[in-house]
């Protein structure tokens, strides 16, 4: 058992109680002994037996033969405290432009199903992308032998403007309308508790939950698919700002009175890095090649290695503001680490050496070794498994929450 979730302890989060703490220490370890659970918490071993017992009898951590053999002269097998693997059941899904992916975890984070299915063309309407969710998740369900009635909750990860406290959909390169209240909708339609989020946050969060940013308290994770995002973790908590929304690299300003952004705005950062930037770019290097948005970009980009100029161009100008706008975040924010991750990675003009250089010329030398990049393969089922750790986080706060008013 090797856990889930951040190792490291988020100090002093919002309410957290020693209670919150342990089931997070237990969570993170896989399993553990009390006394292992009294040391690293520098809380006393009777408060751990007191508060584990309250844990257990709510069904969400149970005892197991710690695998460490035997403790004591006697021999008695030590005992240790897991996750109740099926106490809960929840799934994560992300909207894609192609597809909905779904993974279905049990309460141990422990993989139990995993579907992609194809989705319709986007944008559509919020009926649509209902239709697309339901159908995703009960083909889900019946490759587990589940039903929705044993999901404790879902998770769903959008792209665009979401408001995660909220539930709402403010824009949305999947959604034809604005100001969709996706969470309340699938609510009505699922008939179980769902949280969305930004699709860049729950990949964050699933490096965060279940990848290298377990073992990092300041991480930030840039994803290139259709259009740019980020998702920011400080202090072992993914950042979300005031209004639940977080961080939208993609529309940080890299040109004053720069090429018309889809935000609207001008001079975005997207406007030159992303698919259809790229795609409105190619118009002039690729004057005669009637193909497919897909292809078009395929054609630029051998183009561009073949040696044609303008379309070198198109993804020189693109790398060299990703390494300003890189630096920028560097600067602001001091990481451990930079993940880059996204279908665009398989275009290496973003993370080739010249944007490593780009970023590091443009970052303040304080003395110190330059940040570590590092390129995450794009996989869908990755965000997918974001969305289920936003499901898991909602879901225990649930249950610890209703064990605090119960207490
Ligand atoms: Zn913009």
């Amino acid at each position: 058992m090797t856990g889930y979730g951040p190792q490291g302890l988020a100090l002093a989060p919002a309410g957290g109680s020693a209670r919150d703490l342990i089931f997070e220490r237990i969570r993170a370890a896989g399993q553990i002994a009390r006394v292992d659970i009294a040391r690293d918490l520098s809380i006393s071993p009777a408060t751990v037996t007191t508060l584990t017992a309250d844990l257990m009898s709510r069904g969400l951590i149970e005892e197991t033969a710690d695998g460490r053999g035997a403790g004591g002269a006697r021999g008695r097998p030590r005992v240790a405290l897991r996750l109740r693997a099926d106490a809960h059941v929840v799934a994560g899904l992300k909207l894609g432009d192609r597809v909905v992916t779904v993974v279905l975890l049990d309460f141990a984070g422990r993989r139990l199903a995993e579907r992609t299915t194809p989705a319709g063309p986007v944008p559509c309407d919020a009926e649509a992308v209902l239709a697309s969710v339901e159908d995703a998740l009960d083909q889900a369900l019946a490759e587990a032998a589940l039903t929705r009635t044993d999901l404790a909750f879902i998770g769903v990860g959008v792209p665009g403007f979401v408001a995660t406290e909220t539930g709402m959909v403010h824009w949305s390169p999947t959604l034809s309308v604005c100001d969709v209240p996706l969470a309340q909708l699938l609510e009505q339609r699922l008939g179980r508790p769902v949280a969305i989020d930004n699709d860049a946050n729950l990949l964050a969060m699933a490096e965060l939950w279940f990848g290298v940013g377990r073992a990092m308290r300041d991480f930030i994770v840039v994803s290139i698919e259709q259009g740019v995002g980020m998702g920011i973790v400080l202090g072992n908590r993914l950042y979300r700002g005031t209004r639940g929304r977080g961080a939208e690299f993609g529309h940080m300003k890299v040109q004053p009175e720069g090429a018309l952004c889809r935000c609207g705005q001008r001079g975005c950062l997207e406007a030159y890095v992303a698919d259809y930037a790229l795609l409105r770019e190619a118009e002039t290097a690729l004057p005669h090649a009637p193909l497919a948005p897909q292809d078009r970009l395929e054609k630029l980009f051998a183009e561009a290695k073949a040696g044609n100029l303008a379309a070198r161009s198109i993804f020189h100008r693109a790398g060299r503001l990703f390494a300003i706008g890189l630096a920028n975040i560097v600067n602001i924010f001091d990481p451990e680490l930079v993940i880059l991750s996204g279908e665009q990675m398989r275009y290496d003009y973003l993370y080739s050496d010249a944007v490593r250089e780009g970023m590091e010329a443009n970052s303040l030398d304080l003395g110190h070794p330059p940040v570590e990049l590092r390129i995450h393969k794009w996989e869908d089922q990755l965000w997918a498994k974001g969305a289920a750790a936003l499901a898991l986080d909602r879901l225990s706060e649930q249950l610890l929450a209703g064990e605090m008013a119960d207490a």
